[in-house]
């Protein structure tokens, strides 16, 4: 039994229950850890289903270019999918994101391009507009656009969720994801509210993100966004991939709470994983302590793999420098 290309190994990863870091928690929380797929990230999924939907609707032709603004994991799905279907590659990142990310996305043949994080999305000069403007200029291109493009909800809901429907035996009562497209949580929670209403779907937040406030009062403040470190998540747009009325509750974590419990899953759970891992583990654990009951299910995406962020979080100078450690 073998797969055509690498993209068919994509998605059926597995559940796996948090014991140490979950101590005291009543009910059982368990991790989807999504770094078993190819690309070592839950943006696969959503990836190649953006190209495959794109292929269906004619908007991309064979030898043609994706050009992507992505903080890293996106583009790592986007050029594995083009390896496999004989595309050209172009990613479009800010400054912030790891080296490590940048130099995963070379090693797979893909051009990428580095921006400035500290200015704004409208700006000319920022990834979204740069990503835009290159679309614009190079010939047989296309802009997937994965925080407006609704193929991204899709997979998930397509996929993740009835995974997690199936791996649960359907005893899942709460879902919690860190949110920066919301492709993950809304697609999966749509699903599993269609399955069960009663489920409840937390969204993880980062301070210097509009997410919380928006969800709260309805409004977008700008007041909300400051730089902060964590990869991933937050955002200082209200991308159409999220719908904030399949989200219950956001909690916002802060960098350091985020960098401590990632080392932590890394060295208590064997959990090797990325930093937005932590930003959901804490702020799910959080929830949980207060409100998890016995028979309770949380089940709790973890985006990607620890070895992105090898110069960072897992680095202790790195950590002492910020005060962390
Ligand atoms: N964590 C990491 C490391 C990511 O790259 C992303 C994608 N931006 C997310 C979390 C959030 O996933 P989504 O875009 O589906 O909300």
């Amino acid at each position: 039994m073998y797969f055509n290309h690498v993209i068919e190994a994509v998605g059926q990863t597995p559940l796996v229950k948090l014991n140490s870091v979950a101590a005291g928690i009543k009910g059982t929380v368990l991790a989807k850890v999504e770094y078993f797929n190819p690309g070592n990230s839950v943006k696969d999924r959503m990836a190649i289903r953006m190209i495959e939907d794109a292929e269906k609707a004619g908007l991309i032709k064979p030898g043609g270019t994706i050009i992507e603004g992505t903080s890293g994991n996106t583009g790592m799905g986007l050029a594995l999918a083009a390896i496999a279907k004989g595309y050209k590659t172009i990613f479009v990142m800010s400054d912030k994101q790891s080296k490590e990310k940048q130099d995963i996305l070379r090693a797979v043949g893909a051009q990428v391009v580095v921006c400035p994080v500290d200015v704004a999305p409208e700006d000319p000069r920022s990834y979204y507009s740069v990503a835009k403007r290159l679309n614009q200029e190079t010939p047989n291109s296309f802009y997937p656009n994965q925080y407006d493009n609704l193929s991204n909800a899709a997979a998930h809901y397509d996929t993740t969720g009835p995974e997690i429907w199936q791996q649960t035996e359907g005893k899942i009562t709460h879902w919690a994801a860190g949110v920066g497209t919301g492709g993950t949580i809304c697609g999966v929670s749509k699903y599993l509210k269609e399955q069960n209403p009663n489920i409840f779907t937390l969204g993880l937040d980062t301070y210097g993100s509009v997410f919380k406030k928006y969800k709260e009062t309805g409004i977008f403040d700008k007041d909300e966004i400051y730089p902060y470190k964590t990869e991933g998540i937050g955002e200082d747009i209200l991308p159409k991939n999220v719908d904030f009325d399949v989200i219950d509750l956001f909690i916002k974590v802060t960098d350091k709470d985020a960098a401590v419990m990632t080392r932590r899953l890394a060295k208590e759970e064997g959990l090797f994983v990325g930093w937005s891992c932590g930003s959901a583990v804490f702020g799910a654990l959080e929830y949980a302590r207060e409100h998890l009951k016995e028979d309770d299910t949380m089940v709790i995406v973890l985006p990607d793999h620890g070895t992105r962020y090898l110069g960072k979080i897992y680095n202790d100078d790195w950590m002492r420098a910020q005060g962390w450690l």
